[in-house]
């Protein structure tokens, strides 16, 4: 198979961890016979020093001519104090929206390995492994009308919470289809006994559930979900929900796992012309400043996103379970980043990806 994928590894520790990621995506195709087709392009502030902007037109051109694309992070102290528009992360949103992905997946799952540095009860989270379906491009987020008015004590916020029945069923139709290749349970969360906007997601979803029946569904209410994450987070397979629930939701089940440096993530639109689907992938964490340069960072959140491009974009499973295995491997054999390991002599960046590849 071609593996089309444009690499943008972005600022700071995002060129380190994605140089990692692509050695990885390198050795798995070579390994099962696929041929990898991988450009490199520009985003955030270093697309700025180069070309002016945090993203060049030809970032476009080439991120819409690849299949999927995998980033690093983007963010530079430098641009802290200029107007969003000009801040490397306005990268990041134009790349999202010109790739059109409304889906944001954050797998969360626990190891073995790294049980002892989740903030619960190992007999809690131990055996943790869910999705985190999140809607992008939808919501309060983006409803209009939007904006502050009026004087003194008349001064109003206003955001709007608004959703169409397309967009609940496209976003419903992608967690059900995940939850069919896993263990086949989809959690709906909503706040249908306040919000009409959840009102009809819910009864979209029991729609769309009616095309999967081999899929269990369950409901719960966001404040119970919240909840239900950190009392009994094994008890999620796949969870659904819309975009501002869903922001909130992917970082408190972030926190299960340990180190934010583990956590990929993956945002997904429609299907190309080729038949793969048009996905960004990335780690979850930022360019880090504070130890940029220095070899230090966990390349495993980046890592993870070459297994989840490779599944989601790709539907290469057994390719994608092989980097997991992999990087459960070396995690086992306690080769790993200082993140992970506070006493002792800690592998470097490059390191851990070098021992990925040969575990691979
Ligand atoms: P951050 O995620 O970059 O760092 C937070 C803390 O986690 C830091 O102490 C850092 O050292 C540590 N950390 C992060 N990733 C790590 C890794 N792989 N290995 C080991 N330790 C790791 O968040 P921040 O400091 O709030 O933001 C720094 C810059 O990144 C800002 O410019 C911000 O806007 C940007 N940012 C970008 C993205 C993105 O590109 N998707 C996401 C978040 C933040």
């Amino acid at each position: 198979m071609k593996i089309n994928v444009l690499i943008l590894p972005g600022d700071g520790i995002g060129a380190e961890v994605t140089r990692e990621a692509v050695r990885v995506l390198t050795r798995v195709c070579d390994k099962f016979g696929h041929q990898a087709n991988l450009t490199e392009g520009l985003l955030g502030g270093i697309a700025i020093h180069k070309t002016g902007g945090p993203l060049p037109e030809e970032t476009v051109r080439l991120a819409l001519a690849a299949d999927a694309t995998l980033m690093g992070a983007v963010g530079l102290p430098e641009f802290d104090n200029v107007a969003p528009e000009k801040r490397p992360e306005k990268g990041l949103l134009g790349i999202r929206k010109v790739l059109g992905v409304y889906a944001n997946l954050r797998p969360v799952k626990t190891y073995k390995a790294l049980i002892d540095s989740s903030p619960l009860k190992n007999h809690l989270v131990e055996g943790t492994d869910m999705i985190i379906v999140r809607e992008l491009t939808g919501g309060l987020y983006y409803g209009t009308p939007r904006g502050i008015s009026g004087e003194g004590d008349q001064e109003r916020g206003v955001n709007t919470m608004t959703y169409t029945r397309a967009e609940i069923a496209r976003i419903s139709r992608m967690a059900f289809h995940l939850a069919r290749n896993r263990r086949k349970k989809v959690t709906s969360v909503d706040k249908s006994n306040v919000l009409e906007t959840s009102q009809l997601w819910r009864k979209v979803v029991v729609e769309v559930a009616a095309e999967f029946p081999d899929v269990q569904l369950d409901h719960l209410l966001v404040d119970n979900c919240a909840m239900q994450l950190v009392l009994n987070p094994r008890r999620f397979d796949v969870v659904v929900t819309e975009n501002m629930f869903g922001d909130i939701l992917s970082d408190e089940g972030a926190v299960l796992a340990g180190s934010i440096g583990m956590l990929p993530s993956a945002s997904i639109g429609d299907r190309k012309p080729s038949g793969a689907w048009a996905g960004l992938y990335e780690p979850v964490h930022g360019s880090a400043p504070d130890i940029a340069g220095q070899n230090k960072a966990n390349p495993l959140g980046a890592i993870g996103s070459v297994a989840a491009l490779l599944e989601y974009s790709f539907g290469l499973k057994e390719e994608a379970a092989a980097v997991n295995a992999a990087m459960e491997a070396v995690l086992n054999s306690g080769r790993v980043t200082a993140d992970l390991k506070p006493a002792g002599a800690p592998a470097t960046t490059a390191e851990v990806g070098q021992a990925v590849c040969e575990a691979i």
